[in-house]
C-alpha cells in the first residue's frame, strides 16, 4: 500500500469543483482511496461564516462563562452559539465544548475550525460528509473511493489524529466476527474502522500547517474478503461512555 499527497492544488473557494481540481493534479485510479480534508471541501461547499452571524442566546452566554471561570480561556458566546447551532448535543460544556455534530461525529467545538480559514473568522464541518463524499466520487473520472476526514482529539490520548466524517465507495469497517484467530477461535467483537485507519494514513501525508496539501491518495489498499458494516458513530442509548460524561457535566 502507498499514500502520497497531491500536489497543486490552489487555495479552495465557495462553489470550486474539487472533484475536477483533484482530477488535474492526480491521475486517480478505480482502485484507489482518495481522502480529503474536510476544510477544503467545508471551503469549496461554502461553509465560511462569520461570529457575527451567531448572536449568542443566553445558553451560549451561559457556556461562555462557564469556560472562563473553569479555564483562563475568554470564549467568544458568539462561538458557542456556533457550536449549538451546529450540534445535535452537548456532551460536554466545560472545560471545552464536546459537542455530537448533527450527522454523528462527537468532536470538541463540533469541529468548527479557526485555521486555514482566510476571509472568514470560522469554517463549519461539511453538513452531511457522506454526501460530500459521494458528491465528490461522482465528480472524479475514475471509480475511487472517498473518505472525507478531519483532525480530530481523541478521549484517553493525547495528540490528535486522522478520522473520517463521510466515506464513499468502501465499506467503514472490515466486520471480523465470525472470523477465526490463529488458535481457531472465533473472534467476537472485532470491528475494525478501515476509513478511520485510511484517514489516519492520510493526515500523515497532508499534516496540519501551511503544507497545501488537503488529498492524499491511498493506493494498492485491499479491503479483503471480510464483512463490511457501514457503522462508525455509535448511538446515544448505547454509548456507555457518552452517558457517563453527560450525567457528570450536569
Ligand atoms: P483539516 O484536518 O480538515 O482541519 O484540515 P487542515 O486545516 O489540517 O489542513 C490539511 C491540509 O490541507 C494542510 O496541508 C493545509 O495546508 C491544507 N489546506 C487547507 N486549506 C487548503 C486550501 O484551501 N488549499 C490547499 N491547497 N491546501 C489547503
Ligand atoms: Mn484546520
Ligand atoms: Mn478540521
Ligand atoms: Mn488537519
Amino acid at each position: 500500500m502507498e499514500v502520497f499527497a497531491v500536489d497543486g492544488l490552489p487555495e479552495i473557494r465557495p462553489g470550486d469543483d474539487l472533484a475536477a481540481l483533484i482530477d488535474a493534479n492526480a491521475a486517480i485510479g478505480d482502485d484507489d482511496v482518495v481522502c480529503v480534508a474536510s476544510t477544503v471541501v467545508s471551503k469549496a461547499e461554502g461553509r465560511q461564516a462569520d461570529l457575527a452571524a451567531f448572536p449568542a442566546g443566553d445558553r451560549a452566554r451561559d457556556i461562555a462563562e462557564r469556560i472562563a471561570a473553569e479555564t483562563d480561556e475568554q470564549k467568544d458566546p458568539r462561538f458557542a452559539q456556533a457550536v449549538l447551532e451546529e450540534s445535535e448535543e452537548l456532551v460536554l460544556e466545560a472545560p471545552f465544548l464536546l459537542a455530537v455534530t448533527r450527522f454523528g461525529h462527537t468532536t470538541v467545538n463540533a469541529g468548527i475550525d479557526r485555521s486555514n480559514v482566510p476571509d472568514a473568522d470560522l469554517l463549519l464541518l461539511p453538513a452531511d460528509p457522506t454526501a460530500s463524499a459521494e458528491r465528490l466520487r461522482a465528480g472524479l473520472d475514475a471509480d475511487p473511493a472517498v473518505v472525507v476526514t478531519d483532525t480530530s482529539g481523541r478521549p484517553f490520548r493525547h495528540g490528535q489524529r486522522g478520522v473520517a466524517l463521510g466515506w464513499a465507495g468502501i465499506p467503514a469497517s472490515r466486520d471480523w466476527r465470525g472470523e477465526h484467530d490463529r488458535d481457531g477461535r472465533e473472534l467476537g467483537v472485532t470491528v475494525q474502522s478501515v476509513v478511520d485507519e485510511l484517514a489516519g494514513a492520510a493526515n500523515l501525508v497532508t499534516g496540519e500547517g501551511a503544507g497545501g496539501t488537503p488529498v492524499a491518495v491511498v493506493r494498492d489498499f485491499a479491503f479483503g474478503e471480510h464483512a463490511g458494516s457501514d457503522e462508525l458513530f455509535r448511538d446515544p442509548e448505547t454509548d456507555f461512555v457518552r452517558q457517563a460524561l453527560r450525567e457528570w457535566d450536569y
